[in-house]
This record gives C-alpha cells, structure tokens and sequence, in this order.
C-alpha cells in the first residue's frame, strides 16, 4: 500500500499515512493538533512494492505528448 504525505496547515505538522488509494482524499486528522480542516496531501513521489517490482507514482511523460498527462501516458 502506497504512503501518503500529509500537512497540517494549522500546525505545520507533517506525517506520512500508509492507506489504500482509494482512501487518499478521504479526511485525515491531523496527529499533532487533530484538526481535520486544513490537512494538505503533499504530492510527493509515493513508492509501492508489488512482486518484488517497484511502482513510482510520478507522472512519466510518453513520447506522445511532454507533460504526462495524455490519454496514453496513464494505462
Ligand atoms: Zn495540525
């Protein structure tokens, strides 16, 4: 399972929560303040082991375009 990265933007806290992606936007509290307002998910590189292969979640770019965000770039 994928590690999210969360900011609290009332305390500046950080902290990392090991969820399910279907479960990435879901509310969050924060582990320092509790507060769940204003809790950002960073966009940070997650890295998920399957196999033995390794999965980033960084936004490759394909030869078809050079932003990573054409139809073929996400399979
Ligand atoms: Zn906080």
């Amino acid at each position: 399972m994928p590690i999210y990265e969360y900011v609290c933007q009332d305390c500046n806290a950080h902290f990392e929560v090991i969820r399910s992606m279907k479960d990435a936007d879901e509310p969050i509290a924060c582990q320092e303040c509790h507060s769940v307002e204003h809790i950002k998910r960073m966009l940070s590189v997650f890295v998920a082991t399957s196999g033995g292969q390794t999965i980033t979640g960084s936004s490759p770019s394909c030869d078809g375009c050079s932003g990573g965000s054409c139809a073929s770039c996400h399979s």
